[in-house]
């Protein structure tokens, strides 16, 4: 079994070393930098252990806070120009792939074998002593002996920690990119053992390698940037994930589970892609009111309806009306999924993705490196096809 650690007395410490980096003199950046793994070291300290361990000197420090919000809100403007700036393209690489999957998806969901197993928890994955473990040595052995390495050092350094604040934050796993040391901690929230539990694994130890990478291939600011805003974040991880359930599936290891499994991975990151589709058929005025109020799906579905949009709005897989539109979220899941599936077929794109990738998306600039639209829409339908058709 992997031992996730209970004992969050590495954070604090973690915390107590940043904060030291603010008696030195820093540019503008690495305050930002440290003020982001500052705050989320604390936050995350208190919401498993309910102890404060911050320091109101750093903490509330005026200057540290402006130039914090100054940096974030030209992030946020950048991240908001940018989208509209690639709008057509972003429609030309979103809009068919899902238009030409939602049928496939929808009857897979509405199979009588997904509606006996898809909606309950998993089965139990047997797992014996270091059953876990031997599972996902052997993928990661597959894919990358790097990534097999990292998730050992992590493993034995106690930086997999058990997550168990349940309220706040909905995701099962997280990863925190120390931006100083150039390491990162996990956090898991501790399951049954199920597929659905290791591919939490198999996600976030797609961001520590990510990470790694990034800080042997990039200086401190351009690593530490794409760590923190990149619009690519997510593609690492959701190609680990395709590639944990292909591995499962062709070696016939749980087979049944690791194809809902996938089935639910896919249509959870393709409620992202709709709502990025959905933001990208407003003009740009009520865009960026739409982004900058949180406004739901269903809002948007009912504005789009009255202004007698042609885009469909009445998908059967989509109709959780509570969710809200998180731009930010949607746009890097979208990516995820959609570049992820084409890097499962087209691997020997990867190191050029990983060394031409920018903060902020670039749809010509990946047409400059060969990842062309159609290319990867076409990978996405296939691998839909390939898999629930
Ligand atoms: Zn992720």
């Amino acid at each position: 079994m992997i031992q996730l650690n209970n004992n969050y007395k590495e954070i604090a410490n973690q915390a107590k070393a940043t904060l030291k980096r603010f008696s030195m003199p820093l540019s503008d950046m690495e305050i930002f930098f440290y003020m982001k793994n500052y705050s989320a070291l604390c936050f995350f300290y208190y919401l498993n252990t309910n102890k404060s361990i911050i320091k109101d000197s750093v903490f509330y420090n005026k200057k540290y806070n402006n130039i914090v919000n100054d940096i974030q809100q030209q992030i946020n403007t950048h991240k908001i120009d940018n989208f509209l700036h690639e709008k057509q393209a972003i429609q030309d690489l979103f809009i068919t792939p899902f238009l030409e999957t939602m049928e496939t998806l929808a009857t897979f969901f509405e199979s009588s074998f997904y509606q006996k197993n898809g909606y309950k928890p998993m089965s139990i994955y047997p797992s014996k002593n270091g059953a876990d473990i031997s599972l996902l040595c052997s993928f990661f052995t597959e894919q990358d002996s790097q990534m097999k390495e990292l998730f050992l050092e992590t493993l034995n350094n106690k930086r997999i920690f058990n997550y168990k604040e349940k309220n706040i934050i909905k995701s099962d796993g997280i990863t925190l990119f120390n931006y100083h040391e150039g390491f990162s901690d996990v956090f898991i929230r501790k399951k049954k053992s199920t597929i659905d539990f290791l591919d939490t694994f198999v996600h976030e130890f797609g961001h520590v390698w990510d990470f790694y990478n990034l800080r042997q291939n990039f200086s401190f600011e351009e690593s530490s940037m794409y760590a923190a805003v990149s619009d690519y974040s997510e593609v690492i991880p959701t190609l680990n994930d395709l590639k944990f359930y292909k591995y499962l599936i062709d070696n016939n290891i749980n087979k049944d589970e690791a194809l809902l499994g996938l089935a639910n991975n896919i249509y959870n990151y393709s409620i992202n892609l709709y709502n990025i589709i959905l933001l990208s058929q407003l003009d740009d005025e009520k865009y960026k009111y739409a982004v900058e109020n949180f406004i739901s799906e269903e809002e948007l579905e009912m504005y789009l309806k009255n202004q007698n949009s042609n885009f469909p709005t009445n998908f059967c897989l989509h109709k959780n009306s509570d969710i809200e539109v998180n731009f930010e979220e949607n746009l890097t899941y979208s990516f995820g999924l959609l570049l992820g599936c084409y890097l499962l077929e087209h691997e020997e794109q990867l190191p050029l993705f990983l060394k031409n990738r920018t903060s902020y998306s670039s749809i010509s600039k990946l047409e400059n490196i060969g990842i062309s639209i159609p290319e990867v829409n076409k990978a996405f339908v296939k691998t839909i096809n390939h898999y629930f058709n």
